[in-house]
């Protein structure tokens, strides 16, 4: 057998290609991608790329050492020399945050809406919806605490989703407060938690000791059984005065908007750095664990990286969950149009001809053509299999008078085209 790609990975297939599923369709890929940048770019967000490794340590800081990516699904590349190793990003938050303390980009108008899109890689346990190599947009704001950057940030995820046209997505909503309600927090979960320690999950029992939110957020059923059994209070009674204002002002500007959200106390986050907002956006079809996407408020990851405190929040979605929640829906992305014009010579003296004609209307639309000679009927029924919209025929008669005959395949209609003026014809129908 030929070789295979990696376990976890997936190729995005051009159209045509047999059993294409949306997934993988890479104009599907490419519309999500586009959809994304249409919506962030119009809200005043720039464009950033960062490099797709980085330092081990920058990633151990910015997503933290006893979270599951660091401990266990880490993709290291050692080279020679003693150099501690570089991790395929998992994320891209922290090489973001990189970028913008190494640059200098303080210096930009406040805040800094950064956005990009790329390939992430875990070395997860693979299965639908969880790759090795996955793809996100990532959207972050930088230098404001302001709950008005919180809120819009939230609307414009949920607007990429509208306007794929996604329906039966809901943004599930909490609040980690600040350091201190969360030590607060930590502590009466501790308290309600220890004396049924030997009724946690393994990962849980470990979670106790050094992040017992992240027993709010297990996946175990027992663990989330045991959270209801001992009715344990939600993240959100112990917020301080400042996170409760701030909170309240995000729900305030998003019951404005109309974007609809449910209060959610599941969801928590483990990390120091993490304050205030929190959220993500879940499917109902693609599965109660499986986000689409997630995002909050990071004021202390700067700090954490070395750098000045600076507030920041941002988000990310995975592409490959957008595109299975459009095909859970049946949402149809149009294929991409092919090309405007096709042309074909009918003798082998001629098809020069045709490649130079194509190539010099080419600054006015997609233009293809034959590389060898066609009957008429083979040149339309070609024309046809890549979805042309005009199709010309050349032979020693047009190529005499200078005109072209332009089908219009859909209909059959002819028309007479000067070849001198094809660009401008092209122009016209484009
Ligand atoms: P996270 O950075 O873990 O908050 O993930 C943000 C989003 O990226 C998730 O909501 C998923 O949509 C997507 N994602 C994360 N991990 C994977 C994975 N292994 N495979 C596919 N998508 C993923």
């Amino acid at each position: 057998m030929a070789l295979q790609r990696p376990k976890g990975t997936q190729d995005h297939l051009p159209e045509g290609s047999p059993k294409l599923s949306l997934d993988v369709r890479a104009s599907a890929f490419a519309q999500v991608q586009d959809t994304a940048r249409r919506v962030l770019e119009r809200s005043g967000a720039e464009f950033i790329a960062t490099p797709l490794f980085e330092e081990a340590e920058l990633v151990r800081r910015g997503v933290g050492g006893s979270t599951d990516i660091v401990r266990k699904e880490m993709f290291t590349v050692y080279y020679f020399g003693d150099h501690g190793g570089y991790v395929l990003r998992p994320e891209g938050t922290a090489s973001i945050v990189r970028a913008y303390l190494q640059n200098g980009l303080r210096q930009l108008p406040s805040p800094l809406k950064l956005w990009t899109h790329g390939p992430m890689f875990r070395a997860e346990n693979v299965q639908k919806g969880r790759l090795r190599q996955f793809h996100q947009v990532d959207y972050e704001v930088l230098g404001s605490t302001d709950p008005l950057v919180d809120a819009e940030a939230i609307w414009l995820m949920w607007e990429v989703v509208r306007e794929l046209g996604l329906t039966g997505v809901r943004v599930k909503l909490g609040s980690i407060g600040d350091p201190s309600d969360r030590e607060a927090y930590n502590a009466y979960l501790r308290e309600v938690f220890t004396p049924h320690a030997g009724r946690l999950s393994d990962d849980s029992r470990d979670r106790l000791d050094r992040n017992p939110m992240r027993i709010l957020d297990s996946k175990s059923a027992g663990d989330q059984a045991l959270t209801l059994e001992l009715g344990v209070r939600p993240m959100l009674d112990f917020l301080g005065e400042e996170a409760r204002a701030h909170f309240g002002a995000v729900q305030g500007y998003l019951s404005d908007w109309r974007v609809p959200f449910d209060l959610d106390p599941s969801i928590v986050r483990g990390l120091d750095y993490y304050r205030r907002t929190a959220w993500e956006l879940h499917h109902t079809q693609v599965g109660a664990k499986s986000a689409l996407g997630g995002g909050g408020r990071y004021d202390g990851l700067s700090a954490q990286l070395g750098g000045p405190e600076v507030p920041a929040v941002g988000w990310a979605f995975g592409i490959e969950r957008l595109l299975l929640a459009l095909e859970a829906e049946g949402v149809a992305l149009p294929a991409p149009e092919g090309p405007l014009l096709f042309l074909a010579a009918m003798d082998e003296e001629r098809v020069g001809l045709a490649a130079r004609l194509a190539l010099g209307a080419r600054s006015a639309a997609r233009v293809e053509f034959a590389y060898r000679a066609l009957k008429p009927g083979s040149a339309f029924k070609e024309a046809d299999r890549r979805r042309a919209r005009y199709a010309a025929v050349i032979g020693s008669e047009e190529a005499a008078r200078g005109v072209l005959n332009v089908k219009t395949l859909a209909t059959g209609e002819q028309r007479a085209v000067a070849a001198a003026d094809l660009s401008t014809f092209l122009s016209e129908q484009a």
